[in-house]
């Protein structure tokens, strides 16, 4: 009796799991009778159904692609990187893995020369302040403001080993012109680009964000006509790699801009920062930018 009264509620549970073993079993040998009948209306919303996922994944793939395809990405074979990285993933994981990509590679890295840096002096004023320390300070703000904003940036010498087919969205070499007085004229900066890269028009953009952003921020004249040979023939200009746009900017002169080189460094490095940016996100410029070149 007693085993008895114990079983049934032992035996129940599992007598209550097994009825429903036997109608999941019985499920499939009624299924085809019942898939006949309703085939038709069950594989056309199944198909459906699926089409509209398959749309709206490939939706999602293309938005996401059509958004990594700036031209910023343009410039390397990181494009590919980024375009196989987008595919292989899940399309929910896509932003995740090209933000990691994006840490890694040359598509998040900008390289500042800071000009003769561990080779020469360049210009000399007469109380000792060379062209190099006042290069060095500029580009070593640069490169603390790029940093923060979550670039890799690379903070190169002249003659860099790291130069020789460097990969960066850009290089912007670093300089400043002479301490001499040449004249009231001799005030303000220069930039020239990189135009045997494989983008020259990006090289021309690059320019023109650094002239535009650079004016606005310190104020000072740019000088179109004065740009040298020694300039637009720049050595690191050969020795990186043709994906990588590049710029070289002299500053201000030594001689008349000495006050906001050395007293206003701040805004001066702030102004070549925003000009990178105007590049790397593509903003625009004013018209007046993109007339020098
Ligand atoms: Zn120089």
């Amino acid at each position: 009796m007693n085993s008895n009264f114990q079983t049934p509620p032992f035996s129940e549970e599992p007598q209550e799991a097994q009825p429903s073993l036997p109608i999941n079993q019985s499920e499939p040998n009624k299924r085809p009778t019942s898939r006949r009948v309703r085939s038709n209306g069950k594989v056309g919303s199944f198909s459906i159904l699926n089409g509209l996922q398959i749309i709206a994944t490939y939706a999602f793939l293309a938005a996401t692609l059509f958004t990594l395809f700036t031209p910023n990405n343009l410039f390397s074979g990181q494009m590919v990187e980024r375009l196989f990285t987008a595919w292989q993933a899940n399309p929910a994981s896509i932003s995740q893995v090209t933000s990691q990509a994006a840490v890694d590679s040359a598509a998040n890295r900008i390289g500042i020369v800071a000009g003769h840096w561990k080779n020469d002096s360049g210009s000399v004023c007469a109380d000792g302040l060379t062209e190099q320390e006042v290069n060095l300070k500029i580009a070593t703000l640069v490169q603390e403001k790029l940093t923060a904003q979550g670039y890799q940036v690379d903070l190169l010498a002249e003659f860099d080993d790291r130069l020789s087919q460097y990969k960066a969205i850009a290089l912007v070499s670093i300089h400043n012109d002479s301490c001499q007085y040449v004249n009231d004229q001799a005030t303000g900066f220069k930039v020239a680009a990189a135009m045997h890269s494989a983008y020259p028009e990006k090289a021309s953009r690059l320019t023109a964000c650094l002239i535009d952003r650079y004016h606005a921020k310190t104020g000072l004249p740019f000088h179109a006509n004065t740009i040298t040979n020694d300039m637009t023939n720049y050595h690191a200009f050969d020795e990186i790699n043709t994906d990588t746009t590049a710029a070289i900017i002299e500053a201000g002169f030594l001689n008349l801009d000495r006050k906001i080189l050395t007293e206003s460094t701040d805004e001066v490095a702030q102004g070549i920062v925003d000009g990178i940016n105007c590049f790397v996100r593509n903003e625009s410029i004013s018209p007046t930018a993109t007339a020098a070149k």
